[in-house]
This record gives C-alpha cells, sequence and structure tokens, in this order.
C-alpha cells in the first residue's frame, strides 16, 4: 500500500522509520519526502507480511499514517475524453491512449484528487 507519513517536530528525530526496517519483514520504499528539522511528511510504499504491524508500531510513536486511495476510472460510458485530467496530475498517472482512451495507471496515482475535481461528468472515483 501506499500511505502518506506526517512527522511533526516532536517525532522527526526518532529513528522510528529505521526502527521498522529492522523490526518488522516488510518492503519499505521511500517515494517522496520533504523533511525538516521542523517536521514534515514522507510518500512511501509499504509491502510484506508485516505491514499492518509496522504501521501500528509508527501510529503508536507519533507518526500519522494516512493510506492512499486508489483512483479509478469508475465509468467509461460518462468520459468524454476531454483531457481535462491528465494536465492536472501532478504525477503524471493519466495518459490519453492512442484510441483516445483515459488512462490511469495506479502505481503512479498519489490519491491527490485534482483529476475527480476537474471531471466535468464525475467519470473518476477514488476508492479503497
Ligand atoms: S488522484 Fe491525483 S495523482 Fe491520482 S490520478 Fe488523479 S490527479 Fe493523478
Ligand atoms: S476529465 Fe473526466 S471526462 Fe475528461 S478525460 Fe478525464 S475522466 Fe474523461
Amino acid at each position: 500500500m501506499k500511505a502518506w507519513l506526517r512527522f511533526s517536530t516532536s517525532i522527526v528525530n526518532k529513528s522510528v522509520i529505521s526502527d521498522i526496517m529492522k523490526l518488522f519483514d516488510i518492503d519499505f520504499n521511500i517515494l517522496k519526502a520533504d523533511i525538516t528539522p521542523r517536521g514534515g511528511k514522507m510518500l512511501v510504499e509499504i509491502d510484506g507480511p508485516q505491514a499492518s504491524e509496522s504501521i501500528s508500531y509508527m501510529e503508536d510513536k507519533g507518526i500519522e499514517v494516512t493510506p492512499i486511495l486508489k483512483v479509478v476510472k469508475k465509468d467509461t460510458d460518462k468520459c468524454l475524453e476531454c483531457g481535462a485530467c491528465v494536465s492536472l496530475c501532478p504525477v503524471e498517472a493519466i495518459s490519453i491512449l492512442d484510441d483516445w482512451d483515459i488512462d490511469i495507471d495506479n502505481q503512479k496515482c498519489i490519491g491527490c484528487g485534482f483529476c475527480i475535481s476537474s471531471c466535468p461528468t464525475q467519470a473518476i472515483a477514488l476508492m479503497e
């Protein structure tokens, strides 16, 4: 799963992330990070048999964990192929295929929701 981790000033200098990599059987990838001594946030991908335990551990230590919902193009019949959603995506997860169909790459999506609010026909939805 992908998730945003938010660090407050009091937690940012603690070794929670290196601890979970030692304590739990997980794959942990940092996709983005914006951290200063005053706190910050990190976009991560966590998988593996103990992913849930590692998330609980981080929350117990004071890290705010917000799982990212997946975006799906829910209703192909509603899509006008107008392209409004494409340019608004900050991670280039949406593309126009050769047949003008709109493709959303959930591996790239960070769940920001910009595409949803840009769509004139409510063709896109966020799902768990
Ligand atoms: S939710 Fe955000 S990141 Fe995901 S496809 Fe839409 S615009 Fe792109
Ligand atoms: S904004 Fe909506 S209607 Fe336009 S291309 Fe994207 S999904 Fe289709």
